[in-house]
């Protein structure tokens, strides 16, 4: 006999509603997106018991009439696409159909709608895909769509359902997305009658913003002024560097006004992030992109919460460009909420670091070396001192109060959920994740005359790595090595913008033997390694000839160094783009070139490092994006101690 049946209507609109409707938040998700495209300009939503009991929307919309009314409850039925030529096209939120059927299909459902011209509207109410009843309706023009009891009818899928409380934080997520993109139209939400949120309409997206996140994060947030790359133009509002989250739910990316998670998405906040970004953190966005949307496809997700960009390399770069542009304006301008000290003439020159010996520049004194090194000789200039025009400044006071606020914003976070509860926001490719990780950083902006360091009692050195510091607002505690690593990254990139790294000439040159692999590598960046110091030329079928090495660097170990060096390049440049390689390359040399936990530094060689990191642009995080600094202020101690009360 035959196995194959096909379903009755009923029960296939059940099976499509599990993948449309997954959780009431992907009720909200809809009807509000239908909304949307009804041009409401006000919309309520009312749930209760997370949404499981009840969800309404009320809109100010267009409304339909008595056929479009019965006719939308029909699978496939919809108003917004008629052609396959239209789907390669859309401009609605909606196009598949599917929404109002399926979800009548799971629950007790009533829709009210009146057209505004007309006098009577349409009210009907469908129990489980049931018909039920169809009647008049007097009640304001727009539209009423009410979903009770969730899944009733469908126990199975009821039994997914989370707890109220997290299924009403989805709801609440949902709508934000829709509140953020939407700032013209005015939303109302409210949880078991109370009131949750309330956004009038404006015309200001910061606004928006404020009333969904609060003055204290908008004020923060750095503008991204509209630029188009590969036409794809980005527009919005990100977080400054040290501003992160530890989950996806700040994140937000938006398509032509669609909410939507995209790995090219995701790679080009990274990179263009780069090292103002802690390592396993999510930045704070809210990007909009227009673009073609011909260059897209929509229709991959049955959510449509992703997208398939056909071009996703552009999609990365175009993000990418615009939040490092972003963040190099914002570090070039004094910053406007802490205004700067007063600069010193443009000509003044800068402070040396070590005021005797140019080629020390790059070096914190430590253990003397016992390697085979002769001459230091000094290729090229070192940079002259930069305008105070491009000039970054770092208040200490703006520094520490920015190492605060991304410790509140850390700590700030809801503890960690279960990982089932973890669907709904965002979730994303993990291959993804782990190309994130050495991220080099953009920021270019020529430091002027470095800020004097913070007056700093140092109190000593925990493990030969914490350097501990007592401040006027409490404890401070620097990582030397990542301190180290900041200065030594900053000082190279300039002397590589400017010229070159000072080098010191190998009293026997190095031969090295490489694979073939890491032949071409070499090959490809020797003038990289040039202006980082390192005067390497080709000397055989995968062999190389090393004559100067980067002369701030103190190893027993020359061969062994670039092995590593090479080794670490290496591993990098199957991760990233070429375009990076170069920066990549500083960070990692910076890193190898920088005092070790282990290294054990005088307090003098202490307080110089501290006046370096401070006149770095980016002072509270090294390149790989870990924080430099960490801060206890007297009241934390205070509490912790119990000689204040909590809270
Ligand atoms: P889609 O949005 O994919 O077209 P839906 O099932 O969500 O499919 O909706 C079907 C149709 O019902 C829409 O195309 C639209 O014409 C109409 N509709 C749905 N919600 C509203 C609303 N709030 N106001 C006006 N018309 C609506
Ligand atoms: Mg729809």
């Amino acid at each position: 006999m035959a196995k194959i049946r096909i379903l009755p209507d009923a029960l296939a609109s059940q099976v499509a509603a599990g993948e449309v409707v997954e959780r009431p938040a992907a009720l909200v998700r809809e009807l509000v997106e239908n909304s949307l495209d009804a041009g409401a300009r006000h919309i309520e939503v009312h749930a209760q018991r997370g949404g499981i009991a009840m969800i309404r929307i009320v809109d100010d919309g267009s409304g339909m009439d008595r056929e479009d009314a019965m006719l939308c409850l029909e699978r496939h039925a919809t108003s917004k696409i008629r052609t396959k030529e239209d789907l390669g096209a859309i401009h609605t939120f909606g196009f598949r159909g599917e929404a109002l059927p399926s979800i009548a299909s799971v629950s007790r459902f009533r829709l009210a709608t009146r057209e505004r011209s007309a006098l009577v509207g349409t009210e009907i109410e469908v129990n489980g895909g049931k018909l039920v009843a169809v009647r008049d309706h007097g009640g304001a023009s727009g539209t009423v769509i009410e979903a009770r009891s969730l899944f009733f009818n469908v126990p199975a899928r009821r039994k997914f359902l989370r707890t109220e409380n997290t299924e009403f934080s989805h709801v609440e997520q949902q709508l934000r997305l829709h509140a953020i993109a939407n700032p013209q139209t005015a939303f109302t939400l409210t949880h078991n009658g109370e009131l949750v949120l309330h956004l009038p309409a404006t015309r200001d997206m910061l606004e928006r913003i404020r009333g969904l996140v609060g003055d204290e994060l908008a004020s923060r947030l750095l503008k991204v002024e509209e630029a188009t790359w590969h036409g794809i133009t980005v527009s919005g509002y990100i977080g400054g560097p040290g501003m992160s989250r530890s989950n996806r739910q700040m994140q937000t990316t938006y398509l032509n006004g669609r909410p939507i998670e995209s790995a090219s998405i995701s790679y080009g906040l990274r990179e263009g992030y780069h090292t103002a970004l802690m390592k396993g953190q999510h930045p704070v966005t809210f990007l909009f992109i227009q673009m073609d949307p011909h260059a897209f496809d929509v229709n991959v997700h049955p959510a449509k919460k992703e997208v398939r960009f056909h071009d996703g390399h552009s999609v990365r770069d175009a993000i990418s460009r615009c939040v490092s542009n972003t963040l190099e304006n914002a570090a070039k301008l004094p910053s406007g909420h802490a205004p700067a000290r007063a600069m010193p003439a443009a000509s003044a020159p800068r402070t040396p670091v070590v005021p005797d010996s140019r080629q020390e520049q790059f070096a914190l004194p430590v253990a003397p070396s016992t390697a085979p090194l002769r001459d230091i000789t000094v290729p090229s200039p070192l940079p002259a001192p930069a305008p105070a025009a491009s000039a970054v400044s770092h208040r200490v006071a703006d520094v520490l109060q920015r190492i605060a606020a991304a410790r509140r914003d850390t700590a700030a976070q809801p503890p960690p959920q279960p990982p089932a509860e973890q669907d709904a926001p965002p979730a994303t490719a993990p291959d993804e994740e782990e190309e994130n990780e050495e991220a080099p950083a953009p920021a270019k902006a020529a430091p002027a005359e470095p800020p004097a360091p913070p007056e700093y009692r140092i109190i000593g050195v925990l493990q030969k790595l914490y350097v501990l510091m007592e401040s006027k607002e409490g404890l401070v505690m620097m990582d030397q090595h990542a301190a180290h690593e900041r200065v030594n990254f900053e000082k190279f990139r300039r002397a590589i913008e400017t010229g070159g790294v000072p080098c010191q000439r190998l009293l026997i040159p190095i031969t090295l033997q490489t694979t073939p692999r890491d032949a071409d590598l070499l090959k490809q960046n020797l003038a990289a390694l040039n202006r980082l110091g390192i005067e390497i030329e080709p000397f055989g079928p995968n062999i190389f000839k090393v004559e100067t090495l980067p002369a701030f660097l103190k190893t027993d170990d020359p061969a062994a160094w670039l092995d590593q060096v090479i080794e670490e390049l290496s591993s990098l440049s199957s991760k990233s783009s070429s375009l990076r390689l170069s920066e990549d390359a500083i960070a990692t040399i910076a890193c190898r070139a920088s005092v070790k936990s282990n290294d054990v530094l005088s307090i003098p060689e202490l307080q110089a490092l501290l006046k370096d990191l401070f006149a770095c642009e980016m002072p509270y995080c090294c390149p790989h994006g870990r924080p430099t600094l960490v801060q206890i202020s007297t009241n934390e101690l205070e509490r912790k101690f119990g000689r204040r009360a909590p809270g």
